[in-house]
């Protein structure tokens, strides 16, 4: 089977069609209508085979995560997802495979409103990279944390790394660990509900505490963080037998949204976590120092390795 042929076959089967994609598959350029009152947030973000997901994941897990993570961005943003454009890498053209990573795509942009609007196939090594578009009125920044703003995190940290140690290829019987893993839930109504509340906000791909380091880097700040607040769901805990937090401050891919909230402003999330069902946490606050202190429960402090950085040793 022929690029073209896969093109035709199931890239263009998307039922979703949105009214501002004037031309979508099938030309040189997608032609697109963006609101005048509002900004457009782009992200890309790679997917690379057993470098962050393993092989024999299956093709559904892979294309909904490949997604997941890009919609993470934009949550992370406070923007409104539209449309996303998909380059695709892969040994051979494989049938089945390539309908299963769209019906795992397909399945998470519908949900989000998302229509895939191009694209490149091309032969190599599995490599899914998602660029994705969405729109924005107040975009949520890394760089706007203030002194004594609060630190709040989203879900719970650590599951996904849990999930990655218990990982098992079949999609059937999975735990809350392995499915937070494989396929991690964008905070998208969160970003867009906390975009006249936090002052800045990241999604936490690689660990908090490189991700946090990277707000108090751009916002010229520092962190006090209390461990006995970080939220550890009970199948961590029961993994790990007990609050072994510091896996769930390192590995990162939860996709959680860590974001600071003035205080005056406080008030209003806990309305906010029972509106979303989503666990919001105060784990901290910013300070005026220039690195992040971890205080344990017994009130000492602890030093933490930094989160996953690519190319390092
Ligand atoms: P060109 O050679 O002009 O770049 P292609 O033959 O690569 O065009 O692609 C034809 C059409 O199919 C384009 O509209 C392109 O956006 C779309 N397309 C190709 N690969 C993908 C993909 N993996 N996902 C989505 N759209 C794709
Ligand atoms: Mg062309």
């Amino acid at each position: 089977m022929t690029e073209f042929d896969l093109i035709n076959k199931y890239i263009s089967t998307q039922s979703l069609s949105r009214a501002d994609v004037l031309e979508g598959i099938g030309d040189d350029c997608a032609i697109l209508n963006i609101p005048e009152t509002k900004s457009l947030a782009v992200s890309l973000d790679t997917l690379v085979e057993d470098v962050h997901f393993p092989a024999n994941t299956t093709a559904y897990s892979i294309g909904y995560k490949s997604l997941a993570v890009n919609l993470s961005d934009l949550a992370a943003t406070g923007a409104e997802p539209a449309w996303i454009t998909l380059s695709l890498a892969m040994p051979e053209a494989n049938e089945q495979w390539i309908k299963d990573f769209l019906r795992g795509v397909f399945d998470l942009a519908d949900k989000y409103n998302v229509q895939l609007i191009g694209g490149d196939t091309t032969q190599g090594k599995l490599t899914i990279s998602i660029q994705a578009h969405g729109f924005v009125d107040q975009p949520l920044l890394r760089s706007g944390a203030q002194t004594d703003d609060l630190i709040y995190v989203s879900g719970y940290l650590g599951d996904s790394v849990a999930g990655f140690e218990q990982f098992i290829p079949e999609d059937e019987n999975n735990n809350v660990c392995i499915t937070r893993f494989k396929r991690p839930e964008p905070r998208v109504e969160l970003g867009l509900a906390i975009t006249n509340i936090a002052s800045s906000c990241i999604d936490i791909s690689d660990g908090l505490v490189s991700d946090l380091g990277h707000v108090c880097k751009k916002s010229q700040k520092g962190a006090i963080i209390y461990l006995t607040d970080i939220p550890l769901s009970e199948e961590y805990c029961q993994y790990y037998k007990g609050r072994d937090y510091k896996k769930a401050l390192s590995f990162g891919d939860d996709y959680e949204l860590c974001f600071t909230v003035p205080k005056e402003k406080s008030h209003l999330l806990e309305a906010l976590s029972t509106e979303l069902g989503i666990n919001l946490s105060c784990i901290g606050k910013i300070t005026d120092s220039d690195s992040i202190q971890f205080v344990d429960a017994g009130g000492e402090l602890v030093k933490l390795n930094k989160g996953y950085e690519h190319f390092n040793e």
